[in-house]
């Protein structure tokens, strides 16, 4: 039987940031296994990364080291400063209220803001916004071709019938490989997998449009306003995305595409046609904080989820934490492991 140190299931952006920081450590033997994308959200990402985002506009928790972890990540992965675009995001005020409410609230939050009114020929912000500093975002597919090619990705399933988990070692037999360590990167599939059925997963649909445009409507920003509007190549764009908890249909559908294009309309001010439409579900977490860390009463398992919207924000961080924590035994930093206050999932269709 061959001996290896690690098995990573997974090959999306969880999977491709953990394989790569752990090929940073020396004479690790590592066997990386992706079932081809099937089902996977990181696909369909448009990979923005944005400290405030969401209804409430709040600054993401841990958004600084997260951003810190991120520019390290620029410096130490070639692939990843290859992929990743620094840029602006532009989030117009909806009323003069919110505005008022940012003149105060913009003082506590450590991220670099002040208020514009960038291109006003494409979209329509009449009384201004903030223009939020260190966001940005990657170009997920491609990077994760790349990724996959240098990581020497096996492309298969990985059978749960075929892992023999004991307490010293994973034995996959259909290969007759025996691992130190696996580690689950399954994303919202996870549900099927019988040592983690119970990690609080919430599977949650998002559905995002590819627009093209003739004019060249983010040259100094992205736009963040219950949408985003993320550059893809140089006439299109993403537009995106839905958040529909407790979904694991993977169908676009009229509705979802109806509530984009309405928010559009609100806010993009030049002639646009849709050429895209996708489905896809987020490994979400009822706090919309991700999980990682070891299994509860299997100590080779370890699991790496809940990345939710914020994959891309999140991953270079998380790959870290669990990296160490797996080789060192450094602790997972609060609030990050398989924590009591996390709702459990629902069944759902
Ligand atoms: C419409 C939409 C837009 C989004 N936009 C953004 C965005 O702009 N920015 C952002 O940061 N995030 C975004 N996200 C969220 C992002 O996609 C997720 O956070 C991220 O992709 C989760 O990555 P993951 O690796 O955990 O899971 P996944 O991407 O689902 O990857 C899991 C992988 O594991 C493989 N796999 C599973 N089980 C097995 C097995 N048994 N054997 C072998 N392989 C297996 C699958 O084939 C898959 O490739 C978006 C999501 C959606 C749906």
């Amino acid at each position: 039987m061959i001996i290896k140190d690690i098995l990573i299931v997974g090959g999306g952006i969880a999977g491709a940031f953990l394989q790569r920081e752990l090929s940073r450590y020396q004479k690790l033997s590592i066997v990386w296994v992706d079932n081809r994308h099937l089902f996977a959200s990181s696909i369909l990402a448009a990979g923005i990364t944005n400290p405030i985002m969401g209804k409430r506009a709040n600054l993401t928790q841990n958004a600084l080291t997260l951003i810190q972890k991120r520019k390290e990540w620029q410096n130490k992965d070639p692939l990843f400063a290859k992929y990743f675009v620094e840029k602006n995001a532009f989030r117009p005020f909806k009323s003069i209220d919110e505005a008022n409410q940012w003149s105060t609230k913009s003082l506590d939050v450590p991220v670099t803001i002040h208020y514009t009114n960038p291109e006003p020929k494409y979209i329509k912000a009449p009384i201004g916004g903030i223009e939020i500093h260190h966001a940005g975002f990657m170009q997920v597919n491609a990077f994760l071709q790349e990724a996959k090619q240098e990581g020497n990705c096996w492309h298969e399933k990985v059978e749960y019938s075929d892992l023999l988990i004991e307490k010293h070692q994973i034995i996959w037999r259909k290969h007759d490989i025996a691992f130190k360590y696996i580690v689950f990167c399954e994303g919202s599939q996870v549900v099927c997998n019988p040592y983690l059925c119970d990690l609080p997963v919430i599977p949650t649909k998002g559905e995002i449009l590819e627009i093209e445009v003739n004019e060249p409507i983010c040259t100094s920003f992205m736009y963040s306003t219950g949408i985003y509007i993320v550059p893809k190549t140089t006439q299109k764009y993403f537009v995106g995305a839905t958040y529909v908890p407790n979904s694991t249909d993977r169908t676009p559908t009229e509705q979802g595409k109806k509530e984009l294009i309405q928010k559009l309309d609100a806010f993009l001010q030049v002639p646009y046609r849709v050429t895209g439409h996708w489905a896809g579900i987020r490994p979400a977490t009822s706090d919309r904080i991700p999980v990682i860390g070891r299994h509860p009463q299997h100590a080779q398992v370890y699991f790496f989820n809940g990345l939710g919207s914020k994959g891309v924000f999140y991953a270079p961080y998380l790959a870290e934490c669990l990296a160490q924590n797996i080789l060192q035994q450094v602790p997972i930093p609060n609030g990050l492991s398989w924590r009591k206050s996390l709702k459990p999932k629902q069944n759902v269709e």
